[in-house]
């Protein structure tokens, strides 16, 4: 399969596995996860919680931060809470969104997504912009002019860069829509001097393994009004109403945060900034030691946008990419000289025992939300062919996930080590 072995002549697999971003403890994690048993608050409440509670909203600039199990957690409640708002509290049984379209980011995660359709709702993706790889506010426009009556936007920050989130916070305005703001992956990154997490009417954070920080799992919703939080709060705990007995007068879930993985957090906040600086040695370093070859990383605003660099991300130029196909699991690759693909770096890179990532599969190219209305900067892109449309109206999200790969970003990885990553992927282009 691999028919141009001899080109990595002189390279051994790296000893230990070098990952794309895992956890970095400091120690600090485990005196908190100590004082939770000390204590004997091993359960979703203590003096871990409140205090990353007040770290994170302090640090963030937000008035109430509150921490439940995971990110995708906070971006069901953050979405209900919307929905509620918009449309009114739903018969149980009933998500706050049936019967309404949302708009959403493409080129993202899915759990940036499914909790619309946890509550009924139906995504309706927008396409991407090549300028930070976030939602296009051009197509956004266009989802308007399409879609009038869409009250709600989902818009998340790839890789740690922030979107154009003026722009959209304008359209939303415009059409009297809220936003759910997915920062799960940008946690410390700035936009005009302002913290991600601070753009939506509902912000998200997560404290999953692989992210900037980490609790091994967790996340926080963010929101301006007491009212809010103390709903979410109550929603968090299962809905229990302050009776004597179990009294229920709303839907609960069992979202809230362990004062033990709180304890994690609480250990992880105080080194953040020094995880971002480390994040974007990573990405300095990729950039230069990358630059002879025809590609270009993750791109931001580098007037108004402090990334967190949570990810380095390359995209290889289209006159640099070799042949490539791929299926719905598996993917196929040519050798040619002077050129390279997603495909081949990441094989070269998993055989040197170090793991890459091709760019996360926009939402609309998934099986399960085919079907999905997909807007571009031309208007409707659904059933669009690249080779048939003016280049202005390209699917810009396939184009990125064809020819992206997100690299090794690890925060321990030795620039001993990351000098080995850049001799291996130069040799893929030879
Ligand atoms: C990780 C992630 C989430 C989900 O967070 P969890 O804590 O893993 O549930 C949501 N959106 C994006 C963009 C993510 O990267």
């Amino acid at each position: 399969m691999y028919n141009a072995d001899s080109r990595f002549a002189g390279i051994e697999p790296f000893e230990t596995k070098i990952w794309l971003a895992s956890p970095t403890m400091h120690g600090d994690e485990q005196k908190w996860v100590k004082d939770a048993f000390d204590k004997n608050w091993i359960t979703t409440a203590g003096e871990n919680i409140n205090e990353v509670e007040r770290l994170i909203a302090e640090y963030i600039g937000v008035n109430h931060a509150i921490g439940l199990s995971c990110g995708t957690a906070s971006l069901h409640l953050a979405i209900r809470l919307a929905g509620e708002r918009l449309y009114g509290i739903p018969k149980v049984g009933h998500g706050s969104l049936e019967g309404h379209m949302v708009f959403a980011s493409d080129m993202t995660f899915d759990a940036t997504v499914n909790p619309i359709t946890y509550e009924g709702g139906e995504p309706v993706f927008i396409d991407t912009e090549p300028d930070t790889w976030n939602m296009s506010p051009d197509a956004l426009e266009k989802a308007f002019e399409i879609y009038p009556d869409v009250r709600l936007i989902v818009v998340a920050h790839l890789y740690g860069t922030p979107g154009k989130i003026d722009a959209i916070r304008r359209i939303a305005d415009k059409h009297n829509a809220l936003i759910v703001e997915d920062a799960a992956e940008s946690l410390g990154a700035t936009y005009k001097g302002r913290q991600t997490g601070t753009f939506g009417d509902y912000s998200v954070i997560s404290f999953n393994g692989n992210k900037i920080i980490t609790g091994s799992s967790g996340g926080m919703l963010l929101c301006a009004d007491k009212s809010d939080a103390d709903k979410i709060r109550k929603w968090s705990t299962q809905s229990r109403e302050a009776a004597p007995w179990y009294q229920h007068e709303e839907l609960g879930y069992n979202y809230r945060m362990s004062n033990i993985i709180a304890g994690v957090v609480r250990g992880q906040v105080p080194y953040l900034e020094e995880h971002i600086e480390r994040k974007k040695r990573i990405y300095d370093k990729y950039k230069e030691g990358l630059a002879d070859l025809p590609v270009t990383m993750n791109p931001f605003d580098t007037h108004h946008s402090k990334p967190n660099y949570w990810l380095s991300c390359m995209l290889i130029d289209e006159n640099a990419m070799a042949p490539m196909v791929r299926g719905e699991q598996d993917q196929l690759w040519k050798y040619e000289i002077g050129k390279s693909s997603p495909a081949e770096i990441l094989d070269a890179l998993s055989r040197f025992n170090t793991e890459g990532r091709p760019v996360w599969k926009p939402m609309h190219m998934q099986p399960i939300y085919r079907s999905h209305a997909f807007i571009t900067s031309c208007g409707s892109g659904r059933g669009q062919s690249n080779a048939y449309i003016k280049e202005e109206c390209m699917d810009v999200g396939a184009d990125i996930f064809r020819r992206g790969l997100c690299l090794p970003s690890d925060i321990k990885m030795t620039e001993e080590q990351q000098d080995v990553i850049i001799e291996i992927i130069h040799r893929c282009f030879e």
